[in-house]
């Protein structure tokens, strides 16, 4: 068995390498997703000691849920596997709004326990804030289902600083996930600081830039998925990036691994981050990113790749 690390001040204990699961089941992030490989990743994953699972009402939207549900239900080892999901997305027909208000906290962590067969969700997060929602009142909700076992940890995602530290009023969050990866080192400026000052994990997402970071893109490809939009992939910007990515593979060689691991090995150096949930699309990317674990960087190394991909302002 690996190292487990510990999130936050909770008593869940951890791989430090995860899985994101916005592929599984993602269908309104990702066309033609396969079910069945979807169900593959969470059986690869935790069949080769990844107990770290990361999914949300949103992807799908419920089909992640489920589909991670059923496969921990079919392994039979629910309590060997934490499993941590978020919601804040409310569907009124086809419109979506973002309500962190406690009555509709209280009905998503329900119907997520119900979708994932379920009686408790280890970490459950606040997904996005809303506009109006004091965020210590929507923390005090979770807080009572935590008082009541619904829950075992609390955490916010995509929260800026002030909300955080609004949402930490009474010191109750465990953990915070942001988008950071090293070519978006925003949280380094003052989330990332205040997370480590207040002993909560940072969980960065997108922690591959949804797969540019992993050395195997070239210039010459397109995408039709959530990454047409997205500013890392955008013309000479994506070809600038892809120079950066070939300069980790000279690091990666040197070391006898892949691109990918070097760069996961990289967050895991930074203060407050000691989780990763890389996202996989098929089973072997899963076992290979395990293997983030067993490389070393040097202070050499550190200082190398953060003056590849220099920090901005
Ligand atoms: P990611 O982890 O940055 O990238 C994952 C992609 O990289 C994979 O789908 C795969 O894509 C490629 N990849 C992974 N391992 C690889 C390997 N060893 N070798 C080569 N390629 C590899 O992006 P993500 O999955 O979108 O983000 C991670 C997780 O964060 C999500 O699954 C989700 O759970 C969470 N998330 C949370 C939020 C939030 O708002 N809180 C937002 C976004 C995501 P290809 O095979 O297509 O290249």
């Amino acid at each position: 068995m690996t190292v487990r690390t510990q999130l936050g001040n909770s008593d869940l204990y951890i791989n430090p390498i995860g899985l994101g699961t916005n592929a599984v089941g993602g269908h309104n992030l990702y066309p033609n997703l396969d079910e069945e490989v979807g169900k593959d990743l969470v059986r690869t994953a935790i069949k080769n000691d990844i107990n770290f699972l990361d999914t949300a009402f949103i992807y799908g939207p419920e089909r992640s849920e489920e589909l991670v549900g059923q496969v921990v239900k079919e392994l039979g080892n629910r309590e060997d596997v934490v499993i941590a999901t978020k919601g804040a997305h409310k569907f009124n027909g086809d419109d979506v709004v973002i309500d962190n208000s406690p009555a509709f906290l209280t009905k998503a962590v329900e119907a997520s326990l119900t979708r994932l067969q379920t009686d408790y969700i280890d970490l459950y997060y606040i997904h996005f804030p809303d506009e109006d929602t004091p965020k210590d009142e929507a923390v005090g909700a979770l807080q009572e289902l935590k008082d009541v076992g619904k829950i075992r940890a609390i955490g916010v995602s995509n929260f800026s600083i002030d909300q955080l530290k609004e949402a930490n009023k009474n010191g109750l969050i465990d953990v915070y996930q942001g988008e950071y990866n090293l070519l978006n080192r925003e949280a380094e400026n003052e989330i990332l600081p205040y997370c480590k000052e207040n002993n909560i994990s940072f969980i960065p997402y997108f922690p591959l830039a949804s797969g540019l970071l992993a050395g195997k893109y070239t210039k010459d490809m397109t995408f039709d998925d959530l990454r047409k939009d997205m500013p890392h992939f955008q013309g000479r910007q994506f070809e600038h990036n892809l120079d950066k990515v070939e300069q980790i593979r000279e690091i990666a060689d040197d070391k006898g691994v892949d691109v990918p691991h070097i760069v996961l090995a990289w967050y895991l150096t930074q203060p407050a981050i000691n989780a990763l949930i890389p996202g996989a699309k098929n089973p072997d990317q899963v076992i290979n990113n395990l293997k983030t674990l067993d490389v070393t960087l040097t202070e050499h190394d550190i200082e190398r790749i953060d003056g590849i991909f220099k920090k901005q302002a």
